[in-house]
C-alpha cells in the first residue's frame, strides 16, 4: 500500500538521533521552556533569517497568539482564503474578528491578491496570507497592498517551512508569521506543535508574554495570555529535522519533479501543479486537478494507492461559517474544491514508488 504521508518514515530515517534527544530530555528533568527550545528558537529563527522566534503549542495558536499581539477581537475583519486548514479561520474566530475570505487563483490555488481591496473596509486589520500545499504567495503585491491600507500582514506557513519567494524564506516578509509542526507538516514533530518568526521586538515581546499568562516573571501576569508552549521533547526532535528540512524539501521536489514529467503531457484532464517564477515550492502536498477525481481517487484505492482531498469543503460553505452574512461567492474555490487530488509525497517515499502511482493513474485513462 502506498500512504499519502509518513510521519513515521520520517522517525525511522532520523531514529538514532532521536531516541537520544529523547533520552537526554527524559533524564535532563527539564520538559517545559527550557534549553532545547531555547535552541530550537535561535536556530528556526536563523534558518529563516529573522530576529525572532517564539514556539508555541500549535499553529492554530501561533494564529491566534498573533491576532491578539495585533490587538485585533471583536468587531475586526481579518481577510483570508475559504481554501486553507480550517485553523486559519478558527484562530480568527477564536480572536473575536470576523474572517473576510477572498477568491483563489485557480492555477496557484492560493489567494488572488487583485480581489483583496474590494473586501477592505473601516474594520479590516489584517491579512492572512497562507502559502497552501508549500507554494508561496506573491508576498510583494500582499505587502503593498497592507501598507497601502495600513494593515498588519501575518503569513500562515503552516505547509510552507523553507520555502522561498524570490530570495527570501516565506515568513520574513510579513509583520509575523506562523508554523505548525504537526506530525505530516513539513517539519513535523512527533505530536503537537508550533512557531512564530518575526523581526519585530515588540510583537516578539507581546508574543512570548501571551505564550505564558502574561508573565514576564514568573507567576506575575501583565498581560492577557494564556498557556501555549512547546515541550522540550518536541523541540529535541524538530532541532534534528531542522537541520535537514532543505535536504527533505529538495527530496519532495525531486518527487514532484517525476510526478510533472510523466503527468503534465499525458492527458488534458490532468493539470499538474504551477510553480512561481523565481520561487521555491516545498510541495508539502502535491495537487493535482481532474474533472474526474472522485472516480480516479476510488480506482487508485482499489490498488492501494491512497490519496487525500485537500480540502473537500471550502471554510465559508462548513456549518460554523456558512452564516457568515459578509460571505461571497467564491468561484474558483467551490470549483477547485471539487476537482482536486493530493497524490503521495513525502521525503522518504521511493521512486519506484512514485512510478507505481503514475502507472496507476495512467491504467485509469487508457483502460
Ligand atoms: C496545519 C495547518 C494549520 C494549523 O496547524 P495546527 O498545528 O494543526 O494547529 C494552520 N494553517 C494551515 C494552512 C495548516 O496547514
Amino acid at each position: 500500500m502506498i500512504i499519502p504521508a509518513n510521519p513515521n518514515a520520517q522517525y525511522q530515517s532520523y531514529k538514532k538521533d532521536i531516541d537520544s534527544a529523547l533520552k537526554k530530555v527524559i533524564s535532563s528533568g527539564r520538559y517545559i521552556l527550557g534549553e532545547e527550545v531555547r535552541e530550537f528558537e535561535k536556530e528556526f529563527a536563523e534558518f529563516n533569517e529573522t530576529k525572532f522566534s517564539i514556539a508555541v503549542g500549535s499553529g492554530t495558536e501561533a494564529l491566534h497568539i498573533c491576532l491578539t499581539a495585533c490587538g485585533i477581537g471583536s468587531n475586526d475583519e481579518v481577510i483570508t482564503v475559504a481554501h486553507t486548514a480550517v485553523a486559519t479561520a478558527s484562530a480568527i474566530s477564536l480572536s473575536g474578528a470576523t474572517p473576510r475570505f477572498v477568491d483563489i487563483e485557480d492555477d496557484s490555488f492560493s489567494i488572488d491578491a487583485s480581489k483583496i481591496e474590494s473586501l477592505i473596509n473601516k474594520k479590516t486589520k489584517a491579512i492572512i496570507p497562507v502559502h497552501i500545499y508549500g507554494n508561496p504567495v506573491d508576498m510583494k503585491m500582499i505587502m503593498k497592498i497592507a501598507k497601502k491600507h495600513n494593515l498588519f500582514v501575518i503569513e500562515d506557513c503552516a505547509q510552507a517551512h523553507g520555502a522561498y519567494f524570490e530570495s527570501k524564506r516565506v515568513g520574513s516578509f510579513g509583520h509575523m508569521s506562523c508554523f505548525s509542526f504537526y506530525p505530516t507538516k513539513n517539519l513535523g514533530a512527533i505530536g503537537d506543535g508550533g512557531a512564530i518568526i518575526t523581526n519585530s521586538k515588540t510583537f516578539a515581546k507581546e508574543c512570548n508574554l501571551i505564550r505564558e499568562y502574561g508573565w514576564r516573571k514568573r507567576y506575575i501576569s501583565e498581560s492577557r495570555g494564556w498557556n501555549s508552549r512547546l515541550d522540550e521533547i518536541q523541540a529535541s526532535i524538530l532541532r534534528i529535522k531542522l537541520k535537514n528540512l532543505d535536504k527533505d524539501n529538495n527530496k519532495r521536489r525531486s518527487i514532484a519533479e517525476i510526478y510533472n514529467n510523466d503527468l503534465s503531457n499525458f492527458n488534458s484532464d490532468i493539470v499538474t501543479p504551477s510553480e512561481r517564477d523565481k520561487c521555491k515550492h516545498v510541495y508539502h502536498l502535491y495537487v493535482i486537478k481532474t474533472s474526474k477525481r472522485n472516480e480516479l481517487k476510488d480506482h487508485l484505492e482499489r490498488n492501494e494507492v491512497i490519496t487525500t482531498i485537500q480540502y473537500p469543503v471550502p471554510i465559508h460553505l462548513q456549518p460554523f461559517y456558512k452564516n457568515i452574512k459578509l460571505n461571497k461567492n467564491l468561484f474558483n474555490t467551490e470549483t477547485v474544491a471539487k476537482k482536486i487530488l493530493s497524490l503521495p509525497i513525502y521525503p522518504e517515499l521511493k521512486k519506484s514508488k512514485v512510478k507505481e502511482v503514475i502507472k496507476c493513474i495512467k491504467n485509469f485513462y487508457t483502460t
